[in-house]
This record gives structure tokens, C-alpha cells and sequence, in this order.
């Protein structure tokens, strides 16, 4: 089996600047280092090298998406806007979502190795693959960047692999703490794409990710939320895994799987209050492979979404990939 591996050390360089927590500092708070930072990122990867994992994997080439890629979803104006402030000094793509000179490029880049990733396991190229991206994508919607997102890296990945005809049906299953609101958006009114999220309860955005949000139009069916209570472990995880993520998929179909691979529900995370440990992760990921394999020739994608613990987001990492 080879796994395809998206990295480059660009991702590392998106600056989301002085910060105390998430609130960018204007000289009323002692600046410090923005919760979404490079840290446990650049030391998944490096575990992956310390443990030797890095060369058993297969390194994807890609290139930063052009606005032909990125208006697949995103409006011309925003990734107009997008790319004007990251030419200048930078700012803050809409909420939540700071970014320094240069970030529009990185992000592009991001958005570039998710697409070559699953056009990779598409084509059959690669078995399966991981994407270790930076800044992350599923809350960045059409017009507006989210909570550290500024380009949706999954919603654009699939909508290329499809209008490539490279893939018909796709499932996203974004394991991410917080709702997957850009990529419920992306794919709202889309009966070939069912997106599933599980997530704590009215976290962010509070105001998205209820069961009731079920698909609009022909899409009707094809979006599932799955609100976890703050304080869910592993066992709600993984019921939430085979009653409702494993049923959906089997009825589904799809051609590929990707997984919105998110760390922050672990029992370390700072952003949120869930209690899995990197074994809950190992096994939520097997079961999407076995899964895989049994509906679509083993064809999955794991993304990376969030996570702020810096030492414990690498153990989970490695467990996913291993
Ligand atoms: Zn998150």
C-alpha cells in the first residue's frame, strides 16, 4: 500500500501574528502567539521524521491554486480581496482569521496539495494519502474567512476532482472538534456529496451544526451534524462512528472518502472540552480505511483541519498516519 504525504515548508510560514489566545492584541494585551500557529504542525512532522515514518510515504507534488481553482467555490470578489490585503500587510479574512503578508499564496498552496491529494488517490497514483496543511479550510466559506480558515482546502480539492471527472460521488467526514460549516456550505445543495461532522455541541460556530441542517434542494439527506455534549470520550466518538458515520456511508457509496482530520477533541486541546486520546484517533481512522477499502477500492484522504495542543496533536497525527 503507498500513502501519499502533502507537506511543504511554506504551510509553516502563514504568520497569524501577535495574539492573546484568538483575539488579535491592538496594544491592550500583552501580545503573545496566536492559538492557530505553526507549532503542532512542525512537530507532527517532525515526529514523523524522528520515528522514520516520512519516507515510507510517498511526497505529492502540487502548486499554489489559481482563481480559476479557488472560485469553484469561493467569490471572485473575496479571493480578490483576499489576495490584495496578503500583497500588502495582510488583515483578517473575516472572522476569527488573521493573516500576515504573503498568508493568500500559503493558503493557495494549501488548497494545492488537499487537490493534488485527491486527484492522486482518485487516479489510483497513490492507495490513500495525507494532507498536512496549513492554515486549515473547513470553516472558510464562499465569501468570508472563518475561525483560522481563509480557503476552503476540502470543498475546493473535491469540486476539482469532480469537474475533472475524476470522481462522481465523494463523502467528507470531518472529525474536527468544531462544526465543518464551510464544507456543509460547499456542498449544501449536492446530492453526489454527503458531508458528515462530528462536533462539540454550539462550540463554533454556535450557531451552525444542529441535526436539523439536513441539506437544501436536491441536497436534502445529504448533509448530517452530529452535536456531541461538551466532556464526550472516545465511546460517544465511536458510537457516533458506527451508528450513524458507518450506516451513511454504506447506503451512500461514495467513490472516495475524505476525512476532515482535526485534532482538537483530544483531552489536551486548549479550544475545546472532549477527552479522546491519540488510540480513540488510531481508531477512528482504521475504521474509515477498513471502510474504505470495503466501499471504494480504499480510496481516502486525510486532511488536517485544527488542533492547538502542541505536544499531544503529534501523537495523534502519527497514529492516523501509522
Ligand atoms: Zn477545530
Amino acid at each position: 500500500m503507498t500513502t501519499g504525504f502533502v507537506w511543504h515548508e511554506r504551510f509553516m510560514w502563514h504568520d497569524t501574528g501577535a495574539a492573546s489566545g484568538t483575539y488579535t492584541v491592538k496594544g491592550d494585551l500583552q501580545p503573545g502567539v496566536h492559538v492557530e500557529n505553526a507549532e503542532t504542525k512542525r512537530k507532527f512532522k517532525n515526529l514523523l521524521d524522528a520515528y522514520d515514518v516520512t519516507p515510507q510515504l510517498e511526497a505529492l507534488t502540487f502548486a499554489e491554486a489559481t482563481d480559476e481553482d479557488l472560485t469553484r467555490f469561493h467569490l471572485p470578489e473575496y479571493v480578490e480581496r483576499i489576495q490584495a490585503l496578503s500583497d500588502q500587510a495582510g488583515g483578517d479574512a473575516g472572522e476569527y482569521t488573521p493573516f500576515g503578508r504573503g498568508s493568500a499564496n500559503i493558503a493557495r498552496l494549501g488548497v494545492g496539495g488537499t487537490s493534488a491529494a485527491i486527484a492522486s488517490v482518485a487516479k489510483g497514483d497513490v492507495d490513500n494519502a495525507y494532507v498536512l496543511t496549513r492554515p486549515p479550510g473547513h470553516h472558510a466559506e464562499r465569501d468570508r474567512g472563518r475561525g483560522f480558515c481563509i480557503f476552503n482546502n476540502v470543498g475546493v480539492g473535491i469540486l476539482a476532482a469532480m469537474d475533472a471527472g475524476l470522481v462522481e460521488r465523494v463523502a467528507v467526514v470531518d472529525w474536527d472538534v468544531h462544526h465543518g460549516n464551510g464544507t456543509q456550505q460547499c456542498f449544501y445543495d449536492r446530492d453526489d456529496v454527503l458531508t458528515i461532522s462530528i462536533h462539540q455541541d454550539m462550540l463554533y460556530p454556535v450557531d451552525s451544526g444542529q441535526p436539523e441542517e439536513t441539506g437544501e434542494g436536491a441536497g436534502e439527506g445529504f448533509n448530517i451534524n452530529v452535536p456531541l455534549p461538551a466532556g464526550s470520550g472516545g465511546g460517544a466518538y465511536l458510537a457516533a462512528m458506527d451508528q450513524v458515520v458507518l450506516p451513511a456511508l454504506r447506503a451512500f457509496k461514495p467513490d472516495l472518502i475524505v476525512i476532515a482530520s482535526g485534532y482538537d477533541a483530544s483531552y489536551f486541546d486548549p479550544m475545546s472540552h472532549m477527552l479522546l486520546v491519540s488510540s480513540h484517533f488510531r481508531e477512528m481512522a482504521r475504521k474509515m480505511i477498513d471502510l474504505a477499502d470495503e466501499l471504494c477500492g480504499g480510496r481516502v484522504v486525510f486532511n488536517h483541519e485544527g488542533g492547538y495542543s502542541d505536544f499531544y496533536v503529534p501523537f495523534c497525527g502519527v497514529a492516523v498516519v501509522e
